[in-house]
């Protein structure tokens, strides 16, 4: 089938043009003026913004985090998502140490097959080392998976300073990418004892246990390993002013660092965490913690000046009960955020709205990066023939107001609740199909698990 958008601005990472698209079939086959419309179902989009559907390269979905499991599995997790302009999700493949990376692979795709609204694919979490994995790396870039996963601090998926640099080395060999969760473990660890010997037990200590420097030594401290290894990583949800000098640095040592943020450290900060109610406190505890109001606008300086490359959500949803399991104890709080509906409007409603980022750059970090980091460029991130057409059509006169009712994770709430929006989603097509119109979503197993190439590093 055919269908002609009429008269959108169409949005790339490299501009903006006012123009038709057309589609056929899963593909955009024409982005030009008065395109032939013959054969073609014509949709008005003269007033729109025609983007290029979202990529979120960070989620958790179905995922078992202390004792208990997210409140979004891949059902409910990509529905969200899709609602959201998001047309592609890339989640984290979880085996416990002692298990293969196949055994991993082969239980997330399990949790997501034949039950997804949007595309997804997968990163896979190296939490343990040794020769078989290293052996298993190579069937993993044939099964799609180039990037991977790896922690510098949580015990059960930390593999140490040796076999962290020799998981980089191996991925950087093979052509692939290596994300890390960088914060330093140990100081963290000694910081929470010395609250809860001192009875501080509430969601207060959070952010105190976890400060922003313990982040950027992680970070400094990676990008060295990386450096001997000469291999390009991403610092995943990168929250603190003080990690971004540590990423100049190595830039300017030459190598490719790339960047990854998300919006609750963009637009929310650690004043959260010290409400008298448990409740309102607890729903935002996340890891790195939410950070200072001067954080959030050097993060939002660097987007502008092109030095953070990706924005995802890392959403990893709980709900207010599940939250509660920490009420005499901080550590005990699931950590994570739900935000994988409102990344898409929130970006464009406090940054790009605002004239902070140009909608090419938006586009870049929601969209195009992701797409070439994650080994999925040209097929997404960019509107343009022969691509998926994975196309988000935004109003951009259609302010709303957010709310955790009109939400559909299972969250229950959102961080977000009564943020004024700058305009809002009217429609999303997944390869094609018309899956979201005005907030209704029309198609919601139409996802397909997405082979990734290798990054493209720019
Ligand atoms: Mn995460």
């Amino acid at each position: 089938m055919k269908r002609l958008l009429r008269g959108g601005t169409v949005i790339n990472g490299s501009g903006a043009v006012l123009a038709d698209v057309l589609l056929d079939g899963e593909k955009v086959a024409a982005v030009g003026r008065n395109l032939d419309a013959a054969g073609a179902e014509v949709v008005d989009a003269a007033g729109m913004l025609l983007l290029p559907g979202f990529i979120d390269a960070h989620t958790h979905f179905d995922l078992d985090v202390c004792s208990t499991t997210t409140a979004d599995d891949f059902a409910a997790g990509t529905r969200s998502a899709l609602r959201g302009g998001t047309t592609t999700v890339v989640d984290f493949a979880c085996p416990n140490k002692g298990e293969s990376l196949q055994y991993g692979l082969d239980l997330w795709h399990r949790k997501a097959d034949g039950r997804c609204a949007c595309d997804y694919g997968f990163h896979m979490t190296i939490d343990d080392w040794n020769g078989q994995i290293r052996a298993e790396l190579p069937a993993m870039f044939d099964a799609g998976i180039s990037s991977f996963k790896m922690y510098m601090t949580y015990p059960a998926m930390m593999i140490g300073d040796r076999d962290l640099f020799e998981a980089l080395t191996a991925i950087g060999e093979l052509g692939g990418i290596a994300g890390v969760h960088c914060e330093n473990s140990g100081v963290i660890d000694a910081l929470i004892a010395r609250r809860l010997a001192a009875g501080e037990t509430g969601p207060g200590s959070h952010p105190l246990s976890r400060p922003a420097p313990l982040e950027a030594e992680a970070v400094g401290h990676l990008l060295r390993m990386a450096q001997v290894a000469g291999t390009p990583v991403v610092i995943v949800h990168l929250s603190a002013e003080e990690s971004l000098l540590e990423v100049r640095a190595a830039r300017a040592r030459g190598q490719k660092v790339y960047v990854e943020t998300c919006p609750h450290y963009l637009l929310l900060d650690d004043r959260v965490y010290f409400q008298e109610d448990y409740s309102a406190a607890a729903r935002y505890v996340c890891a790195p913690p939410l950070r200072k109001p001067t954080d959030c606008s050097a993060l939002a300086a660097a987007l502008s000046a092109d030095e953070i490359q990706t924005i995802s959500t890392d959403h990893c949803s709980f709900t207010l009960a599940q939250k509660d399991a920490g009420r005499d104890d901080f550590t005990r709080i699931p950590g994570g955020l739900p935000g994988v509906e409102t990344r898409g409007t929130l970006i464009y409603s406090a940054l790009a709205a605002p004239g902070t980022l140009s909608l090419s750059q938006m586009v870049r970090v929601l969209s195009e990066q992701p797409a070439k980091l994650y080994g999925m460029w040209p097929r997404k991130g960019v509107i343009a023939p022969g691509c998926d057409a994975d196309i988000v059509v935004y109003d951009p006169d259609a302010d709303t107001v957010i709310a955790a009712a009109d939400q559909l994770s299972a969250a229950g709430y959102t961080p977000y609740e009564g943020f004024r929006t700058r305009g809002s989603i009217r429609s999303v097509y997944l390869r094609g199909t018309l899956a979201v119109d005005r907030g209704q979503v029309l198609e919601d197993r139409l996802g397909q698990y997405v082979k990734r190439e290798k990054p493209i590093f720019f």
